[in-house]
């Protein structure tokens, strides 16, 4: 029998992502996102964003397509605990279009993230610019190594959010209670050795980057 799942993935099912108000993307790549790539730099903490949307479509989770920002309605924040989002995450503003502040949207970027890590056509590769790990697969559904117990809510590496058991069954209970469609919340296992054939990726030796 499987073990419980020590953490859940909260990702964003949307076909919906919020694209960036034009005005704001060149202020971002001098500031939070990696040129190389649809990343926030490792620097980067809190970030506010300014969308061409009214306010996003798709709830309680949903993301920028400029650095895979997390965008997190209060619903689904108001679930994480408070203790846990002052510890782990950085916590900032959504305006909607005509430069409104949404208050029911943040952004929720981690402190610490994880990489999601699969099996079929794995690969991966250090950022150019900034040496961030970029990885990829077609199943991405475990963790390795392990990442630290004193940490509830991660960013994950596909622009979501990684939380413990306790956090994800919440948000589980609450998704079949509010018919949430457009969330997925998928239990993550620590596989060690990890199948991928990667063994500790560079930089992740505690568990997160
Ligand atoms: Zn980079």
């Amino acid at each position: 029998m499987k073990s419980a799942p020590p953490f859940f993935a909260l990702r964003a099912n949307t076909m919906n992502a919020c694209s960036p108000k034009r005005e704001s993307i060149a202020i971002a790549q001098q500031t939070w996102v990696c040129t190389e790539g649809p990343h926030p730099k490792p620097n980067a903490q809190i970030v506010d964003v300014w969308l061409q949307e009214r306010t996003p479509p798709d709830r309680p989770l949903n993301f920028l397509m400029l650095g895979g920002v997390p965008l997190v309605h209060r619903e689904l924040l108001s679930l994480l605990g408070e203790d846990n989002i002052e510890r782990d995450l950085y916590v900032g503003r959504v305006f909607g279009r005509g430069d409104k502040l949404l208050e029911d949207w943040v952004t929720a970027r981690g402190r610490r993230r994880v990489i999601l890590r699969g099996v079929k056509e794995a690969s991966y590769r250090l950022c150019p610019d900034c040496g961030r790990i970029l990885y990829s697969s077609h199943d991405d559904c475990y963790l390795f190594p392990a990442p630290p117990p004193e940490t509830a809510i991660f960013e994950s590496s596909l622009f979501g959010l990684v939380v413990t058991r306790e956090i994800g069954e919440r948000v589980l209970a609450e998704k079949r209670a509010r018919k949430w469609r457009r969330i997925a919340i998928d239990p993550l296992q620590i596989l060690d050795p990890p199948p991928d054939g990667f063994g500790v990726l560079p930089g992740t030796e505690r568990g997160f980057q």
